[in-house]
């Protein structure tokens, strides 16, 4: 087994017991002395972070949601002043207000561990040539896919998304060893190969490192086989590090999450109440080394359990499942996520009115589209037809331009979806059946 740091990786469960405690109570330290959110919810309670003697006391703490950080935007969850962060990313989670998350020169430098650690598991060393398939932006994925590379000391090439025949070039010429993109793009990849008749054994690729939105096992198993590949799932989440958050090692039997920087809980998303040990539920994140931007009990949206059984890898930390579900409408689609309430507001915008509007998302040629469906009403144009064309095209026009990729817009007949779910996920039915529907 190769481990990047053997030491905080294979620690027995007392030692990883033990400095979560240490590091939760200086993190509590930090947020009530420097983050006004938490200290006025911890007077709430009456709780001091003295009082945390124990690690069973932190589901008595107050959740944090993203509501939080939207309420608190820009700086307001920063625990550090401005001038010790050295970075700030903005992933354009939602319409009107951006979620800012900065980073401080440490939280850079572990950053860059977590995913030295992640790429190590997978198999990649310091021979290999990455090649980093996602959008640089305000996204912040590749750079933490970046830190960790460069850390083991491996050749970065951050070529960015799109064009996948500029794309097969440079793999080809550079000689890539490991693709790192979202999954469906390297099935676009694997298929402008076999369009453009090359053969994947002439390539040198031998690691796919994929995440950030939803992919089933089958679909694992058509890209480990077009491509040549051993393909891995990574988790992670822009509010807390992007990618680095928990990962697969070689058994592929759930992602290791790195317990001496993040405490996993399960909550039932409806009660809020911690779910018993193995049980599934919504995965809820505390931080325990982040100095900008720490997080107490963040509600992560993601469905999942825990498992911490013994794995055959030698790695002692938790592992959750993979995720193909979330207790709340965000839809994670090609590497950035959508609130739904914000193509609201866009709606109100522009006609003053929210119509009832429902969400279509579907797997097409191994991509996936968004449909937005708006129901005509009699407040809402019911019978103006050049304002109701108007209307398709500007919301076209805004959402494509917010999202950086084509949105297709629909108007359709009144009363469709009056009782109906706001997002209809269809790639759901790709994935393998789950125990529990907490969207139904
Ligand atoms: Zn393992």
């Amino acid at each position: 087994m190769q481990c990047w740091d053997n030491k905080n990786e294979c620690m027995d469960r007392a030692e990883i017991e033990q400095l979560q405690l240490e590091r939760l109570q200086a993190t509590l330290n930090r947020v009530y002395k420097n983050v006004s959110h938490y200290r006025h919810l911890f007077r709430q309670i009456d709780f001091l972070p003295e009082d945390l003697n124990s690690l069973d006391k932190l589901s008595e703490l107050p959740l944090t949601t993203r509501q939080d950080l939207m309420d608190n935007y820009p700086y307001g969850m920063f625990a550090v002043p401005l001038r010790e962060v050295v970075r700030i990313l903005a992933p354009a989670l939602t319409l009107d207000k951006p979620m800012v998350t900065g980073f401080t020169t440490n939280d850079l430098d572990r950053w860059a561990e977590l995913m030295a650690r992640n790429l190590t598991a997978v198999g990649v060393g310091k021979d290999d040539v990455v090649q980093i398939s996602l959008n640089f932006g305000m996204v912040t994925g590749p750079f933490g896919v970046q830190l960790g590379a460069e850390r083991i000391g491996a050749s970065v090439i951050p070529v960015s998304g799109g064009n996948p025949f500029h794309q097969l070039k440079i793999m080809r010429d550079f000689r890539t060893t490991t693709l790192v993109s979202i999954p469906t793009f390297a099935m676009q990849l694997a298929r402008t190969m076999e369009s453009a008749g090359i053969d994947s054994k002439m390539l040198s690729l031998k690691y796919g490192v994929f995440g950030s939105e939803p992919w089933p096992e089958d679909m694992r198993k058509r890209l480990e086989e077009s491509l040549h590949i051993t393909a891995t799932d990574g988790y992670g989440l822009t509010e807390v590090f992007g990618p680095g958050v928990a990962w697969e090692c070689p058994e592929k039997n759930g992602l290791h999450i790195p317990e001496d920087h993040f405490i996993p809980e399960i909550i039932d998303p409806v009660s809020l109440k911690p779910q018993p040990s193995g049980m599934e539920g919504e995965l809820v994140i505390t931080t325990l080394t982040k100095e900008a931007f720490p997080l107490i009990r963040f509600r992560t949206g993601d469905i999942t359990k825990i498992d911490n059984s013994a794995c055959a890898c030698g790695r002692t930390h938790s592992r959750i499942d993979r995720i193909f579900k979330r207790s709340d409408d965000i839809i994670a689609m090609r590497g950035t996520s959508i609130i739904p309430g914000q193509i609201g507001l866009v709606l109100e915008r522009i006609n003053q009115v929210v119509p009832h509007y429902q969400l279509v998302v579907e797997r097409k040629d191994h991509q996936d589209q968004l449909l937005v469906m708006v129901e005509i009403s009699d407040r809402f144009f019911f019978d103006e037809m050049k304002k109701q064309r108007r209307f398709v095209e500007r919301l076209h026009r805004e959402l494509s331009e917010f999202l950086g990729w084509e949105v297709s817009v629909k108007l359709v007949e009144p009363g469709t979806f009056e009782h109906s779910l706001i997002v209809v996920d269809k790639r759901q039915f790709y994935f393998h059946s789950r125990d529990l529907d907490i969207t139904a």
